[in-house]
């Protein structure tokens, strides 16, 4: 799942694993739960998205490949990753016999995502995002009841750091899965229900294409 911080990956990639029975791994969620363990990769990461860099390649690429690894045999969405050339590399070096099916580039523009993530809160157990905007004062989580929080990462100048940071791989990712005709683009400032319909028609129709699947 492609696209820069805010654009829906999180959202999308849930009902995309629901839908077609796979299992999830998300770069950001994965470093988030190392930080709250406070294991030596959490501690090591911690800085980088304070600041709204990347986190170094080599540290994520192998957080990334033993998830990847641990989910054995089954289809599994990647959210988050990769978002430089050279995880994308990596990971086609490591799923050779089963390679990726098909990417999903969820598109909006930076002007909606600075909003979207200036004003979203995150449950702290299930992860699902909220809008103030949109819901008012809301506490807990609708789904798990869990206490929500504001990202330290998700203020408005580590946001634009972000962006800095995420904007050059996002293009040249864009051109490696075309290249490789398995991107779909997707207008991400639709409905979440009008963005899942695509994402999901389209990445079913390159799993049925695929004749391994
Ligand atoms: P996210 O939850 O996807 O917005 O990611 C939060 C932060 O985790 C990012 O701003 C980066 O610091 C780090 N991160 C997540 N995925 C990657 C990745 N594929 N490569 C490098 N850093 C990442």
């Amino acid at each position: 799942m492609l696209g820069l911080a805010g654009a829906g990956k999180g959202t999308q990639s849930q009902i995309l694993k629901d839908e077609l029975s796979l299992s999830l791994l998300s770069s950001g969620d994965l470093f988030r739960h190392h930080q709250n363990e406070g294991t030596e990769l959490g501690m090591l990461a911690k800085n980088y998205m304070k600041n709204g860099q990347l986190v170094p390649d080599e540290i994520t690429i192998n957080m990334i490949l033993d998830g990847v690894n641990d989910v054995g045999s089954g289809g599994f969405v990647l959210d988050g990753f990769p978002r430089t050339l050279s995880q994308a590399e990596a990971l086609d070096k490591a799923l050779t016999h089963d390679p990726i099916d098909c990417v999903v580039y969820i598109r909006v523009n930076e002007g909606e995502l600075l909003i979207r993530l200036t004003d979203r809160l995150i449950c702290r157990s299930c992860g699902a995002p909220y809008s103030k905007r949109i819901l008012g004062p809301i506490k807990d989580c609708g789904k798990c009841g869990g206490q929500l929080y504001k990202r330290e990462d998700d203020k408005p100048e580590v946001v634009k750091k972000r962006f800095k940071a995420q904007l050059p791989g996002l293009h040249q990712l864009v051109s490696y899965y075309s290249g490789q005709s398995k991107l779909v683009e997707v207008n991400g400032d639709q409905s979440v229900a009008e963005v899942s319909r695509e994402a999901l028609q389209a990445s079913s129709e390159m799993m049925v294409g695929n004749p391994s699947k």
